[in-house]
């Protein structure tokens, strides 16, 4: 299964990806992640993430395209993957859509989780004490929060249109979320 899962920043998306990887015995693809990953280890890509990242601002789409469009190519995400915090625009939703299609196949499911605004910024604010996430401080989320709204949350039509969406309650604990997701895929 190709699967998508999104939801706004604090929405527990990495965790319940992982465990729905997993499961449909494919990739945990987390672009968020790799991007840390590039910045822990000083690469080009890393470098130039970083200012975005820090500024809570989306990575230019051109850099994102190219870095999924590589990890989608290895041979592991063929059959199965979870995209975690990936699309974000339209123009990713595009370039999903062109890499999808050139391979003859396309996603099967996309997860929404929805958990109400004051919520996320609790849960970032306790998440931010271990994270260490140089994007986690106050000012920083509410930025990315916004910017979720306004370039993200529109996404979610163009899949609900193609009868692929769940929206399912991420405010429930660990477990409730995990078995209401795979309720909804049958997994
Ligand atoms: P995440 O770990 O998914 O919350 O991502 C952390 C940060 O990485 C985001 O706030 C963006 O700055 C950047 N990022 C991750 N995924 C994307 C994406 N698909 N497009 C643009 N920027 C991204």
């Amino acid at each position: 299964m190709r699967l998508l899962i999104m939801g706004p920043p604090g929405a527990g998306k990495g965790t319940q990806a992982v465990a729905l990887a997993r499961r449909v015995d494919g990739p945990h693809i987390s672009t968020g992640d790799i991007f840390r990953d590039n910045i822990g280890r000083r690469t080009e890509l890393g470098t130039l993430a970083e200012k975005y990242i820090a500024a809570g601002e989306y990575v230019p789409d051109g850099v994102t395209d190219a870095m999924v469009r590589d990890r989608l190519a290895e041979p592991d995400a063929t059959s199965a993957f979870v995209l975690d915090g990936y699309p974000r625009t339209e123009q990713q939703v595009a370039t999903l859509d062109d890499l999808l299609d050139a391979r003859g196949a396309s996603v099967d499911a996309v997860i929404e989780l929805v958990v109400p605004d004051e919520q996320l910024v609790a849960r970032i604010h306790r998440r931010s004490a271990e994270s260490g996430r140089l994007d986690d401080t106050d000012e920083v989320v509410r930025r990315r929060l916004a910017v979720y709204a306004e370039q993200t949350a529109p996404l979610l039509r163009t899949y609900a249109d193609r009868g692929l969406l769940h929206r399912l309650d991420g405010t429930g604990d660990l477990d409730e979320v995990r078995q209401s997701i795979n309720l909804a895929l049958g997994v």
